[in-house]
């Protein structure tokens, strides 16, 4: 039966320290998984030129620029890079 008291004492379990403890932890865990991997793959593929660090022209086909968005060179940094290293883009 759900009495007042059972529910207040679900309350309180669901508030206790050790609840926050694991929720904690696992935040954190997953905080350094994704640092380690943003140190081993720090860049994703460009989304304007979608990684291929060029512009085609439109009319002229084979004529292209680089991406200005990259600088043509295909990649961007991940988020969240600029925050674990100094790594330049
Ligand atoms: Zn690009």
């Amino acid at each position: 039966m759900w009495t007042d008291s059972a529910i207040s004492r679900a309350a309180d379990q669901a508030r206790s320290p050790a609840v926050y403890g694991y929720v904690l932890l696992v935040l954190v865990i997953i905080f350094l998984g994704y640092a380690v991997s943003l140190r081993l793959h720090p860049y994703r593929p460009c989304r304007s030129c979608d990684g291929k660090g060029r512009k085609e022209g439109s009319f002229f086909r084979r004529a292209y620029s680089d991406c200005t968005r990259c600088n043509g060179k295909g990649r961007t940094l991940r988020a969240g890079v600029r925050i674990f290293s100094k790594r330049d883009r």
